[in-house]
């Protein structure tokens, strides 16, 4: 549904530019900031006319550097180019290009006072290189994103503000990085405009807002909108006497083009809503009450700092005569209006994306005093790996810390990774590894004994992969996958599977299709959720009233028993004992009613559960599985506190072989690089200096490079050929399998090790 909204917005900007966008037919345009907020509408209101409205469509190209854009939400077709760039650093650009819309920036406070050095560069240096190209590519227009912030604090005889006020700044206050290089970014734009001639515009946007804003960029919308979602107080800065006026993204975007495709140069508008300008106490209580169904409460709280409090400013409020009489620019889009379209956006954004980002609280319980277990420092994407043209990027790092909750004993992350930066285009093909051919094959024949299923009954599979698991059932079955390419693969072989993430939308449409299901699995996916709560409602609407949930996560004791800190990645957001999974489940009136051990992954737990009231008797397992958990301690801190230092002893050992290895002139070539292989080997600081490169038994992962220590990934023939003293065997829970189906390397003299818990030759 998030996207429904944008894409009618898209549709409406569309609409609203009527003819004036024919102008782009067979045209390039460079879009600068493609993954910021506005750049994204820009790119998908491009896109939109490609398919709709155009004679021949237009190309795009955009440029962003992913500082605060997110690269998952950009799709890339046959007309859209996306290149990582950083377009304050020296850079070409191949081929033709007619129009630049440069949105390249940092307009959050909260994100331009973390990169205030980078807002500099975009704003100064980035502006003059887009002028340099628009003077060498001879540009029939350009635009330049400025922003009100150039009029400062304005004096309040200048409300509304017109283009022709100069402004109040203070160029070394806490927001000089950003107003000041807008300001020179002006400064620029008109001087290439009149030395050059270069046929430029300048917009000022003030305070516009809509769907596709980050969750956390800290602004007051979004803050106030996500706060009273939650059910938190809004918090209102100082006494909320401060005013702004709100302008919809639609209004505005369609204001750009206009802007744009006009025959316009050399000009600055103002570009934003007239319509009320209203202080942002009266717009928390709006916003409390348009979001139905909670108690919403407002507070006042000072800012985020002393800094930011002491330079907000007091009132912004846009003269828009100059735009409207020049360009027929009018905003239609109300606050009300905007407002409510926003808030069913984020509602939909927050239950089905999010609960991304730094989580203070425990997702079960809201708890705020997670304990830090273990911290494995700023850590690469584990099954993002790398291809030969990314090597001169810089890597995207997130934070990766395991944390306790001692009220209800959840392991947990406290930062969540978008899953569209990780799960759009998986790896990780199921069907590899016989281990895992023969462990589906035989849950799925366990499962239709033990529930009497038939050709009548419905299998629904959460994260259903390649279809591994469907394929072993006689019954009616249905796949949700998010991955495209894996989706294909399991339709090819005959696995009918939704594309999406298991939300709302698509158990209403399994539901409609199919009917309700007897069982719901969901296997490895569980874990890799942040907001279990929701997929347990969707759950128990897919289930029919005596169904089975049933589900398989890597159990908790076994990581604690056998060290497996690998298993610890951002896709793993939780880290389950029976403890907190029964804890769970009985706050989403639920039950788990079995509970079994199974050995995928290093040591998983397979867990039957059914809706509250079920029929099924608890089974003797939960209870035994709880006692021993309390035994080894599941439910104290200090157990998980032991299990952190002993990890920090694994990687000095390990370290250690490597560098005696290394002194006596052996080579080491790795094993297997599944997703816990880039958590391990970046915590060791393992890099392709030690290791030569990685045998991968699956073919889609050859010749990509392991992300952070930049190992690459090579097919088994390179070791058969020239064949290594070691091989570390790093997807080690198929250590076995691994050592048994490589027997001809060993009797090439090679030794095979083991790394951990400690560095054994097998
Ligand atoms: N604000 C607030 N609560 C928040 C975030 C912002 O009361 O959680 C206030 C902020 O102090 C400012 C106004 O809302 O007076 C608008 O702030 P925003 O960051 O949206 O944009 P600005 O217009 O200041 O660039």
């Amino acid at each position: 549904m998030a996207d429904n909204i944008i894409q009618e917005d898209v549709k409406r900007i569309v609409d609203l530019l009527g003819t004036t966008s024919r102008q782009l037919s067979d045209q390039t345009i460079l879009v600068t900031g493609g993954a910021g907020f506005l750049g994204k509408y820009i790119v998908r209101t491009l896109q939109y006319l490609n398919k709709h409205v155009l004679d021949k469509p237009c190309k795009i190209v955009i440029l962003d550097n992913f500082i605060t854009g997110l690269r998952g939400v950009l799709e890339e077709d046959e007309t859209t180019q996306v290149l990582e760039q950083d377009i304050s650093k020296p850079f070409t650009i191949d081929g033709d290009i007619d129009y630049i819309m440069h949105a390249a920036s940092i307009a959050a406070p909260l994100m331009y006072s973390k990169f205030p050095i980078e807002t500099i560069d975009v704003g100064f240096v980035g502006t003059k290189n887009m002028l340099q190209i628009a003077r060498d590519k001879k540009v029939k227009s350009m635009l330049f994103f400025s922003t009100s912030e150039v009029y400062g604090n304005p004096d309040p005889k200048f409300i509304p503000t017109p283009e022709t006020y100069f402004g109040n700044v203070s160029c070394i206050g806490p927001r000089a990085a950003y107003d000041e290089p807008k300001r020179i970014g002006e400064t620029l734009c008109m001087t290439y405009h009149d030395q050059f001639n270069i046929p430029v515009n300048i917009v000022r946007p003030f305070n516009i807002y809509g769907p596709g804003m980050r969750l956390d960029d800290g602004r007051g919308a979004i803050n106030f909108v996500v706060a009273a979602l939650k059910g938190e107080k809004i918090p209102v800065y100082g006494d909320g006497g401060n005013t702004r006026t709100w302008c919809y993204v639609t209004d505005a975007i369609t204001g750009f083009f206009q802007v744009l495709l006009s025959n316009q140069h050399g000009e600055v508008f103002n570009i934003g809503s007239d319509e009320q300008e209203i202080e942002m106490k009266h717009l928390a209580e709006i916003v409390a009450g348009l979001v139905q169904h909670k108690d919403v409460t407002i507070h006042n709280v000072v800012g985020p700092n002393e800094a930011y409090s002491k330079a907000d400013v007091s009132r912004r409020c846009p003269d828009l005569t100059k735009i409207r009489t020049v360009i027929g620019y009018v905003p239609h889009i109300n606050l009300i209006k905007g407002m409510t379209r926003f808030i069913a956006w984020a509602d939909d954004t927050l239950k089905h994306q999010a609960t991304t980002g730094n989580h203070e609280k425990c997702r079960i319980c809201n708890n705020e005093n997670l304990q830090l277990v273990l911290s494995l420092g700023e850590s690469p994407l584990a099954n993002n790996l790398l291809a030969q043209d990314d090597l001169d990027k810089k890597e995207d790092v997130f934070p990766l810390d395991m944390m306790y909750c001692a009220t209800c004993h959840l392991c947990q992350l406290n930062y969540v990774v978008p899953p569209e930066e990780m799960f759009n285009n998986y790896l990780y093909v199921t069907s590899t590894t016989q281990t895992f051919r023969d462990h589906f094959a035989a849950m799925a024949q366990s499962l239709t004994e033990e529930f009497k299923l038939d050709e009548q009954s419905l299998v629904v599979d959460i994260g259903s992969n390649d279809g591994l698991l469907l394929k072993n059932f006689n019954t009616k079955v249905v796949g949700v996958e998010p991955a495209e390419n894996l989706c294909e693969i399991a339709r090819k072989d005959g696995v009918e599977t939704f594309l999406g993430y298991f939300d709302e939308n698509i158990v209403n449409s399994i539901v409609q299709l199919k009917g309700r299901a007897d069982v719901v699995t969901a296997n490895n996916v569980f874990a890799h959720i942040g907001n279990i709560q929701e997929v347990a409602k969707n759950v128990k609407n897919t289930l029919k009233p005596d169904g089975v949930f049933v589900i398989e996560v890597q159990y908790v004791l076994d990581t604690l028993k056998d060290l497996t800190f690998d298993n610890i990645y951002h896709e793993h957001v939780s880290y389950f004992s029976v403890i907190s999974l029964k804890d769970f489940f009985s706050r989403q009136d639920m039950s788990v009613f079995k509970v079994q051990h199974v050995d995928t992954h290093g040591g998983s737990i397979r867990v039957f559960i059914q809706k509250a009231g079920g029929t099924r008797p608890e089974d003797a397992s939960v209870k035994e599985f709880i006692e021993n958990e309390k035994v080894a301690g599941l439910d104290r801190f200090e157990t998980y506190q032991a299990f952190g230092q002993k990890i920090k002893n694994i990687k000095e050992n390990l370290r250690n072989f490597v560098q005696k290895a290394k002194q006596e002139g052996k080579s080491i070539v790795g094993y297997g690089a599944p997703a816990k292989a880039t958590t391990a080997l970046n915590f060791y600081g393992i890099t392709g200096e030690d290791i030569d490169y990685i045998v991968e038994d699956n073919p889609l992962k050859h010749d990509k490079i392991v992300p952070g220590v930049r190992i690459p990934i090579k097919s088994k023939e390179m070791a058969t050929q020239t064949p290594p003293d070691y091989m570390m065997i790093l997807a080690w829970n198929f250590a076995d399998e691994i050592v048994k189906n490589n027997e001809q390397l060993r009797q090439q003299g090679v030794q095979f090790v083991v790394p951990s818990p400690e560095v054994k030759i097998v």
